[in-house]
């Protein structure tokens, strides 16, 4: 174990760990059909890890027709629901067997700290392949309380080829809580990961395979958004599309529906999240941690990331110092070293989209209070200081638009009713919090959130157990739980005449 505090351990692990870089389609691994490939860099260092296969719409039109033949034979579909589960609790187990290769994987590929992907990423992965298993053979379909002389049953069934198409914020635990309850469901799935994240996704084929997923019935085909995720999204037969991603591309996967088959579109989108803090707060040290942990975490590149704070007026001087100290604790650095707290910007467009809301902040008269630099840039690598501006009025850009990096928009404000007329004044409705020692308050304003997600005194907690996902531009359906297999099935009913 002591290794694992080790950042020359991991240093040694990362240069000599084996990447997998063809598509897996049908069982096997194949170049693109073009040999076009696209290349993965690590934000770490700006150095490319690999070259990978650029998937078009020829593979894609492989892995798809592979799929549909999988799923027709039944080979998957078909089978037992405890033989889902037996095969799926195996990838579970492989997973966690190879938890830190695919956490330095994953570090290495995406810039996300080595502690987080070690500890949460891959672990959550694993626990969610497990949790599906475990519920798919205990639920029951239904009979309807129809008059007598007839039957009627209400099953779920399958899909057919669910396509998920996934962000490189969080690469292998977004592709896992879709594929897992999309496999237990006993659909087919071809995965599209991102561009800037293909490596974690490569190696799950290779340890699905090993699990005994039959070929066909999981499929991964790296490439481009334009070109791999546009070929999956207009699709003909590809029944379900199941994205996480920003709300521009969720927008074009409801057109590609529209121009093509009308295959169900579940999204789940960007955020501008709000975290409030009230001048009854039970605990100001607290909530000024989990404020700048809920923005500078993951570089900030989370959906739910707490991006807009609001702090009334009583106890903003107060809280303001503490969020600073809290901040200026999480500084980036190497992501694999162990102690790192707040790793790299996953590429240099991102770091440069991110800066540009720095100067629009500037611009637009926000004061900056911590960060707002970049920082080792003699590495060669894509990282920024934890950034916090405070903001007089919400018509600020960085205010309204989703950042995706670690900037914190700040406002003060004065009464509750303000409080959340500001936080409900956006397009997204993902995540949201609230710091109160006021149990009703707690409970008349998380009713008026117009979000997915609503934490008290906490913010970001997470479980497989519970829903995910928003309302309003935030997208539609929910991951994680039960309620995701009803994007995985579609009911069924069927009238026996009893006569
Ligand atoms: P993105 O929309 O650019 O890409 C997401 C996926 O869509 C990638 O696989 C990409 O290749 C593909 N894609 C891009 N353009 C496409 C196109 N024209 N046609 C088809 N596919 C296309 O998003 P991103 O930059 O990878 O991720 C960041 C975004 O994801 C943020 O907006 C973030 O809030 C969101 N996100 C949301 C959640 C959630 O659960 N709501 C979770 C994580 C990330």
């Amino acid at each position: 174990m002591s290794d694992l505090r080790d950042l020359a351990y991991w240093r040694k692990q990362a240069a000599t760990v084996s990447i997998r870089s063809q598509a897996y389609i049908d069982g096997r691994w194949a170049d693109a059909a073009d040999g076009a490939t696209f290349e993965t860099i690590n934000p770490a260092t700006g150095k490319a890890l690999a070259r990978v296969a650029a998937c078009g719409a020829q593979d894609v039109d492989r892995a798809v027709a592979a799929a549909r033949k999988a799923f027709q034979s039944g080979v998957w579909s078909d089978t037992p629901r405890s033989a889902r589960k037996a095969t799926l609790l195996r990838l579970s187990h492989l997973i966690e067997t190879h938890r830190e290769e695919l956490a330095l994987l994953e570090t290495l590929d995406m810039g996300k700290p080595i502690a987080e992907t070690l500890q949460y990423d891959i672990p959550e992965a694993g626990r969610t392949y497990a949790w599906y298993a475990e519920a798919i053979d205990k639920i029951y379909d239904e009979i309807a309380p129809t008059g007598p002389g007839v039957l009627a049953t209400i099953t779920r069934e399958p899909l057919g080829v669910v396509a998920a198409v996934v962000p490189w914020n969080y690469p292998l635990l977004m592709a896992s809580w879709k594929v897992a309850p999309a496999l237990a469901a006993g659909n087919s799935v071809v995965l599209k990961p991102a561009e800037q994240s293909p490596l974690t996704a490569l190696r799950l084929a290779e340890l699905a395979e090993e699990a005994g997923i039959p070929a066909g019935v999981f499929n991964v085909v790296p490439g481009l958004g334009a070109a791999a995720g546009q070929a999956l999204g207009r699709h003909p037969d590809v029944d379900c599309i199941a994205f996480t991603g920003s709300t521009a591309t969720g927008k074009r996967f409801m057109e590609y529906s529209g121009q093509s088959n009308l295959k169900r579109v579940w999204l789940e989108c960007g955020g501008k999240s709000p975290h409030i803090v009230f001048d009854d707060c039970p605990d100001l040290d607290r909530a000024a941690q989990a404020a700048a942990i809920g923005i500078f975490s993951n570089q900030g590149e989370i959906c739910i990331a707490g991006s807009r704070l609001y702090v009334q007026s009583g106890i903003y001087d107060a809280f303001m110092e503490k969020l600073e100290a809290h901040a200026a604790r999480m500084q980036p650095g190497d992501p694999l070293d162990p102690a790192t707290a707040m790793g790299a910007i996953v590429d240099g467009a991102q770091l440069q989209r991110v800066m540009s809301y720095v100067k629009s902040g500037e611009d637009e008269g926000a004061r900056l209070r911590a960060g707002g630099k970049r920082a080792h840039t003699d590495s060669g690598g894509f990282y920024m200081q934890p950034t916090i501006f405070e903001c007089p009025t919400q018509s600020l850009t960085i205010v309204r638009e989703e950042i995706f990096g670690p900037v914190l928009a700040v406002t003060r404000f004065e009464s509750e009713e303000e409080a959340i007329r500001m936080a409900n004044d956006s397009p997204y409705g993902l995540g949201s919090g609230l710091w109160t020692s006021n149990l009703s308050r707690a409970h008349r304003v998380s009713r008026k959130l117009q979000a997915g997600l609503v934490w008290v005194n906490c913010y970001m907690d997470s479980d497989v157990t519970v829903p995910f996902g928003g309302v309003k531009q935030s997208g539609s359906g929910r991951d994680k739980s039960l309620h995701a297999l009803d994007k995985y099935t579609d009911l069924k009913t069927t009238w026996i005449s009893l006569a």
